[in-house]
């Protein structure tokens, strides 16, 4: 396969990683086939990158005549079975081994025998993946960051059967969308979510000790002195990084954070991984981040 017999991408997922890559993909050039089981989550996905564009043309990262052709580029669907018609499908479903195993044999039995297939997968073996396909050489991690049409890096995950073709188009696909390909091994959290997703995991260990999320006196939740605010602005005033780690951690999604400590600690076997309980309680309460409209803070509708 050469990036020239690419007509057509597939993206798996229309969630907030989905929908920023079918957003940039759609904006390069190809045709994007977007697919979701959820019809709730394939229009929402549709409305917020028309909205994302045509930020990007205030901000003048776009002109306004490239808009209109870019969402006639994205087909919607919630039928698994148009994937048939794609090149490179990219997978952009949440961070469950399980679903996403699934997945991959799904595509393995309905795509071209030369469909190269893609994950956005966190931390998840591409390894694993590419052996549910049954293709694993034609099986490659693609990491986009968050948010995608921001964020210029891409992570490039070679598995354990993964053809140097496969790598090549993948690479040069990362580049035409303008983006900065980094090939990664295929270790658990790859490069930069096995050193982020400590520092987040124990930015909320801090909190937890500091006592914040117990019961007070009166059955109220104890807020504690540390706050969320006073860790985010140490490390954003202290570290120079634009956003704290609870903040940061609201945007990813708490329960994907938690997925992907759950696989370094599975995977890598050692206890500093383990997630903290606080990180699984609030969890546990749908306190997700900003997709729920409450995390470490409350965000309005609009986020
Ligand atoms: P999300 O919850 O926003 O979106 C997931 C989407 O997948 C939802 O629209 C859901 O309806 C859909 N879905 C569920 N089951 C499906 C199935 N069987 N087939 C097709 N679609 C299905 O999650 P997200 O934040 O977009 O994360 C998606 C993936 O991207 C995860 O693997 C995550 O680890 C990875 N990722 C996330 C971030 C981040 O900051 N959130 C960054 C990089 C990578």
């Amino acid at each position: 396969m050469n990036i020239n017999d690419i007509k057509q991408i597939g993206i798996v997922g229309a969630g907030q990683m989905g929908r920023g890559i079918a957003q940039v993909i759609a904006v390069s050039g190809w045709q994007v086939l977007l697919f979701d089981v959820h019809e709730a989550a394939l229009q929402g996905a549709m409305k917020k990158i028309r909205e994302g564009l045509a930020r990007a043309v205030d901000k003048g990262h776009l002109t306004a005549d490239q808009m209109e052709p870019s969402m006639a580029r994205l087909r919607p669907t919630h039928r698994i079975e148009d994937l048939v018609d794609t090149q490179l499908a990219i997978e952009a479903a949440p961070e469950s081994p399980s679903l996403k195993s699934d997945l991959f044999h799904r595509m393995g039995l309905l795509c071209k025998h030369d469909t190269v297939l893609a994950s956005n997968t966190s931390s998840i073996s591409i390894t694993k993946l590419g052996a549910a396909s049954g293709r694993p050489d034609r099986v490659i991690g693609m990491h986009f960051m968050n948010p995608v049409p921001v964020m210029r890096l891409v992570e490039v995950v070679r598995g354990m059967g993964t053809s140097p073709d496969t790598v090549s188009l993948a690479l040069e696909v990362v580049k035409r969308i303008g983006k900065t390909p980094v090939v990664c091994p295929d270790r658990p959290g790859f490069i930069v979510n096995r050193i982020l997703i400590p520092m987040v995991n124990e930015a909320i260990f801090l909190l937890q000790e500091a006592g914040h999320g117990q019961h007070g006196e009166h059955g109220e939740i104890n807020q504690s002195d540390l706050t969320p605010q006073a860790i985010d602005l140490a490390m954003t005033e202290g570290t120079n990084q634009p956003v704290g780690p609870l903040a940061l951690a609201d945007r990813i999604g708490l329960d994907t954070v938690l997925s992907i400590c759950e696989v370094l600690y599975q995977d890598l076997g050692d206890p500093k991984f383990r997630p903290c309980p606080l990180m699984r309680k609030y969890v546990e309460a749908g306190w997700l981040g900003r997709k729920t409209g409450k995390g470490f803070y409350t965000y309005e509708a609009r986020g």
